[in-house]
């Protein structure tokens, strides 16, 4: 198992993309106080990725084993058919915005700090790929989150994390008792391999969900994963 940490992640905010998200103009009244915010923001933020090139021990029908961890998902067992080596990884927008954030008290500003801070998250997966890409070269790949899907369930962050290591000292992400992370704006799963095109969403029935990227797919899971012999 090889372990990796992304820290030096250069981080600038879009600022057109963050005034046309808040409904502001830079030359509006509130525009002073979003660019003084902007600027703190660049002065402190540090995304950062923690991640680990990790081997499949072990696949079994409900199960596989991921560097002697169990990690419990049926379609996980079905997308590793393939391959042996996956990269389980949390991104983040890093403590010290979090931390910053956490100062601001009038809502309105804590909203402008939310939004800045998903870019800082957004900065450091794209940050993720590349690198794989250029370490890599892994050419098409998908991920997996846990609690995502029922069959794998947000309990697993625990195991998850197991994987990674210390993940508070690499990268200052922690799990509450509920397994949510901290900060917030941060993503943890495994990125695989694939020639598939597997996105969690065609599983979920979910409805009225903001981030769906696809369309939900009912019969996908008894045709693709719950067939025997995979
Ligand atoms: S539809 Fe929403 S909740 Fe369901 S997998 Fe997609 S993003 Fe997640």
């Amino acid at each position: 198992m090889k372990r990796v940490v992304l820290d030096q992640i250069p981080f600038r905010v879009d600022r057109n993309l963050l005034f046309k998200r808040i409904h502001l103009q830079p030359d509006d009244e509130d525009g002073a106080r979003v660019m003084e915010m902007i600027k703190e923001a660049e002065e402190i933020g540090r995304p950062k990725v923690v991640y680990t090139l990790s081997s499949i021990n072990d696949k079994q029908d409900d199960h596989v084993i991921i560097d002697g961890v169990r990690l419990s998902s049926r379609i996980m067992r079905v997308n590793f058919a393939d391959i042996n080596r996956v990269f389980p990884y949390v991104a983040t927008c890093g403590r010290e915005l979090h931390e910053w954030a956490e100062g601001i008290e009038d809502m309105l500003e804590q909203y402008w700090a939310a939004v800045i801070m998903e870019q800082a998250h957004t900065a450091a997966q794209k940050y993720f790929y590349e690198h794989l890409e250029n370490e890599y070269r892994l050419g098409k790949f998908r991920s997996m989150h846990p609690g995502s899907l029922e069959d794998w369930p947000i309990s697993q962050q625990r195991e998850l994390f197991q994987i990674l290591g210390d993940v508070r000292k690499s990268v200052g992400v922690e799990l509450t008792e509920s397994c949510l992370m901290l900060p917030i704006k941060s993503t943890s799963g495994i990125l695989f391999q694939t020639e598939s095109d597997f996105v969690s969403c065609r599983l979920c029935p979910r409805e009225g969900c903001p981030n769906r990227r696809a369309e939900y797919r009912p019969g996908l899971y008894a045709e693709k994963y719950q067939a025997a012999g995979n």
